[in-house]
């Protein structure tokens, strides 16, 4: 993939609020410093058109990108929540279910995961929301380069049984070295065709 441009284009918390041109929209989502920020940044090739290592407890939006004028990467908000007071939960919980369920021109959700950590609930519980609305997914694992290569089958092992079902092999990547990115770019480019 070329990136001629990428220009973010708005937040949002509600449908109201979503860009209403419906161009094909791939979204990440993982847990807070998962890494996503990182990996747009390095899909992209921009140093900081996603801000890394936001504050917590800043307002959990969804961003809107566009890219080359002809589709949408949505960076999700964060999750993990051990500090969050209910109602930040709840509207979180709230804005996902109403983008997973609403938004019909979604072609892809990637859901990002530390590669040297099992998944928490939150992981659980988001993929359960994505497999519910039958949506295509992608597994990214992350931070790759915190490991040797010769242990990443077994790190997918265990990060694997933390899920009830699961379809497809993940694509392991490190924004460090730049392993995988243009596997992302391959399967984004699949489900843009
Ligand atoms: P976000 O909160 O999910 O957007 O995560 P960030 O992209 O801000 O990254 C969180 C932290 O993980 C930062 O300290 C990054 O430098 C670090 N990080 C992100 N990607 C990688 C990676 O591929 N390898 C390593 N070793 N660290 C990473």
């Amino acid at each position: 993939m070329i990136i001629r441009s990428a220009e973010f284009i708005r937040s949002g918390l509600k449908p109201g609020h979503f860009p209403e041109k419906a161009l094909p929209e791939i979204a990440f989502a993982g847990r807070s410093n998962v890494g996503k920020s990182s990996l747009i940044n390095a899909l992209l090739r921009r140093k900081a058109l996603v801000r890394t290592s936001r504050q917590p407890g800043q307002t959990r939006t969804l961003n809107f990108f566009m890219i080359n004028d002809t589709f949408m990467l949505v960076d999700l908000p964060g999750y993990g929540f051990s500090r969050a007071s209910k109602e930040v939960i709840a509207n979180y919980q709230k804005s996902m279910v109403n983008y997973l369920q609403t938004r019909i021109n979604l072609a892809l959700v990637v859901l990002l995961l530390d590669i040297r950590r099992v998944p928490s609930k939150e992981d659980q519980a988001f993929l359960k929301l994505v497999q519910v609305y039958g949506l295509r997914y992608l597994i990214v694992l992350t931070k790759a380069d915190t490991l040797g290569r010769g242990s990443w089958k077994k790190a997918w092992k265990e990060i694997s049984e933390g899920f009830e079902s699961l379809e497809g092999d993940p694509i392991v990547f490190s924004a460090k070295t730049g392993q995988g990115r243009e596997k992302i770019w391959t399967e984004i480019e699949s489900r843009l065709t």
